[in-house]
């Protein structure tokens, strides 16, 4: 099918490249023109595992552009898939869509078009971007009428494992009571729905994948499916957080807890790793979405909101435990371990490692970091961050009283520990996601501290 995708960002790039793969024509758009001029050359503007190798297998069949007659006239399949950042009031900021539901409605095709809300947008977004479309299509002096529909289909992806989640995800969800749209998106995700596509060698099928599930629903049901789903996980992560505070006040283990706990299938295991609490460019703005629409409905979120609460305290949590032990913070020198909001990505949207910093750098501490992939882009995107960048390790734990463990990227669980602590004032490690191996760091001759254990 001719496809194209509004937005080449994590979401729209990682889409169109494995739509490509599955053999349709896709077109990625972006009113960024660098962006657009790199993704020509076959580079990949982010940092996310496989996504270089797929798109060159795909690129036969992907093409991109900042032209969006070029992208929209011919497609069948239109995806809106651009960013929805937090408004001060929590409510997403629509500028972005509503740009792009204008250039679809100027640009749209003869042929019935199925125009696909992929960014994560507020209930009511469904029958807003078709209005957009037709005040758009009204505009125009060209001839006969253009047939869409506007369909919810909400992305569950998450960065560092994008592909693998595109190619076997949980299910599928497709809002819409239109069936010739329906018919589409499912031929569309036929391969996927399937599984019938030969996997990249890279990203194998896991054994249990066998066909995926479809969900249909309401457009105002799929849209706040896709909220309910990011509030709860974020209210599990605040959740478990909330009980390794209490544990380590009564002295218990937090990771055993987790445990016990998760082993329950009831409760399940995932999102279950108490740490210094949940970052990244979802869940701190779609909570926030979401408690902003249910105040219009007058509801008050409370769970919800609770989680934002616990979040916040978990990263001051951090800063209190270093005061505590280190008693003066002023004058002293941390190295984070880790900006990137989480591991396999340079997204650093939301990421803990910045508010931490700047907790420190206010107590008058003076800040080292490190990350194995997002240190370009952190000093690109905080030039105002007064910390100081190191491509290593070891220049990060020179001389400093403490490190903190804020990202839990696989290679820091196996650093040169006992030369990183010769190298230290004092070796001290606070670890934010109680990921390293505390027996080992003790015999390295470090404190290990974690968080609710
Ligand atoms: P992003 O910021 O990485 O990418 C958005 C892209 O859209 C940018 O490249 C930007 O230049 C482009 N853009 C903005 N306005 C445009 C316009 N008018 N025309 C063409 N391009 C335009 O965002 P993202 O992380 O990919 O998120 C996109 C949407 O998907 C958001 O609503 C987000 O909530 C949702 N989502 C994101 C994730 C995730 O993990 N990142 C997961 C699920 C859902």
């Amino acid at each position: 099918m001719r496809v194209a995708i509004i937005g080449t960002g994590y979401v729209g790039l990682t889409t169109g490249v494995a739509l490509a793969y599955l053999g349709h024509q896709v077109v990625g758009l972006d009113v960024d023109r660098e962006k657009i001029a790199r993704l020509q050359r076959g580079e990949i503007p982010i940092y996310e595992p496989h996504l270089a190798e797929l798109l060159h297998l795909a690129r036969p069949n992907i093409t991109f552009t900042t032209d969006y007659a070029a992208a929209i006239a011919p497609a069948q399949v239109v995806f809106i898939a651009v960013g929805t950042p937090s408004l001060p009031d929590g409510n997403p900021d629509l500028t972005y869509v509503r740009q792009a539901a204008q250039g679809v409605g100027l640009h749209l095709g003869q042929e019935f078009t199925v125009v696909v809300n992929k960014s994560t947008v507020p209930i009511g977004s469904g029958n807003w971007v078709e209005t957009l479309i037709a005040e758009a299509l009204k505009t125009r002096t060209d001839a006969a009428p253009v047939q869409f529909a506007v369909v919810s289909n909400p992305e569950f992806l998450r960065e560092g494992s994008a592909l693998h989640d595109t190619f076997y995800p949980d299910r599928v969800v497709i809002g819409t009571q239109e069936p010739r749209a329906l018919e589409i998106l499912h031929t569309l995700y036929q391969p996927i729905l399937e599984q019938s596509f030969t996997p990249p060698s890279f990203l194998p099928r896991p054994a249990e994948v066998a066909a995926v599930p479809l969900i249909t629903a309401d457009v105002t049901s799929a849209e706040l499916m896709k909220y309910a789903a990011n509030a709860f996980l974020a209210v599990k992560i605040s959740f478990i957080n909330e009980i390794a505070q209490l544990a380590e006040r009564v002295g218990a283990d937090v990771t055993q807890i987790a445990r016990g706990i998760g082993l329950d299938k009831r409760i399940g295991s995932q999102f279950l790793q108490a740490g210094l609490g949940w970052g990244g460019s979802c869940f701190g703005k779609d909570t926030a979405a979401l408690i902003a629409t249910a105040r219009d409905y007058g509801l008050g979120m409370a769970i919800v909101q609770a989680s934002r609460v616990v979040n916040a305290q978990q990263r001051q949590w951090v800063v209190e435990k270093l005061r505590h032990i280190l008693k003066i913070l002023k004058g002293r020198r941390v190295g984070l371990l880790g900006l990137a909001f989480k591991p396999h990505t340079d997204d650093l949207r939301d990421a803990p490692a910045l508010d931490i910093a700047q907790q420190l750098l206010e107590r008058g501490v003076g800040v080292r970091v490190h990350d194995p992939v997002a240190l370009a882009r952190a000093q690109r995107e905080w030039p105002k961050l007064d910390v100081h960048y190191c491509e290593a390790v070891e220049t990060l734990a020179q001389d400093c009283d403490a490190l903190v463990l804020v990202t839990d990227w696989p290679q820091y669980r196996n650093l040169p520990w006992e030369d990183l602590a010769k190298q230290m004032r004092s070796p001290l490690i606070l670890d934010g996601r109680n990921f390293l191996d505390r027996e080992r760091l003790r015999r390295a001759g470090f404190t290990y501290v974690g968080l609710g254990r």
